[in-house]
């Protein structure tokens, strides 16, 4: 199962993408994790994204299509994989299109989280003090003066791809403002739909 997580900074897509690695065997293809894991390693993309990744802009099309093109050859992957936080522009959605068609592959459904802005700005609020609070450090784009920021970037660049999945009848929505075990028990519903269509077909 080939699956895309959809939904702004802080809606929850990680934490219901480390449900679904737990319950399909499949694993979590966060950029921003492989990013962060970049700069932390000090690597050559690491060294570009980290300025960009602080301000709370997106990095290029080109560093993440590379990092997700590279990935999704691992082993691990042969079976599916969830995507977490890309495609975030609709250049990287044709982009992962493209991949897909070239490895005779393709997805199989997009699913949005759909979350109040009032709300994610109090979550990370949350999010920023509890990690203070057990003594980890905060990450420079929870802080509250950037992640509004990452928020303009989403509407600006990646809620369009909405839309695009739409069209091509892939895109559903959950209401992400629902408890954490709701919104698990809708995206299981989702892919049950799902599975069931293909073996139709
Ligand atoms: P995330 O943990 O998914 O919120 O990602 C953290 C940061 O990494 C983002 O604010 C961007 O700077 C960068 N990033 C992650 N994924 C992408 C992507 N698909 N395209 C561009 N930048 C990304």
């Amino acid at each position: 199962m080939r699956l895309i997580l959809l939904g702004p900074p802080g809606a929850g897509k990680g934490t219901q993408a480390q449900r679904l690695v737990e319950k399909h065997g499949i694993p979590q293809l966060s950029t921003g994790d492989m990013l962060r894991a970049a700069v932390k390693a000090g690597t050559p993309v690491g060294l570009k994204a980290k300025a960009v990744m602080d301000a709370g802009e997106l990095v290029s099309d080109e560093i993440v299509n590379a990092i997700v093109a590279e990935r999704i050859d691992q082993k691990d992957c042969r079976k599916g994989f969830i995507l977490d936080g890309y495609p975030r522009t609709l250049q990287q959605a044709d982009a992962v299109g493209k991949m897909l068609t070239k490895r005779k592959r393709k997805l199989d459904a997009v699913i949005e989280l759909v979350v109040d802005d009032k709300a994610l700005l109090g979550r990370i609020a949350k999010r920023s003090a509890d990690a203070r609070a057990a003594g980890q450090p905060v990450r420079k784009d929870d802080d509250p003066e950037v992640f509004p920021e990452r928020l303009r970037e989403y509407y600006k660049k990646t809620a369009p791809l909405t839309g695009y999945y739409y069209a091509k009848k892939l895109l559903t929505n959950v209401d992400g403002m629902a408890s954490i075990d709701d919104v698990t028990d809708q995206i299981g519903r989702i892919l049950k739909a799902v599975k069931k269509t293909a073996k139709k077909k």
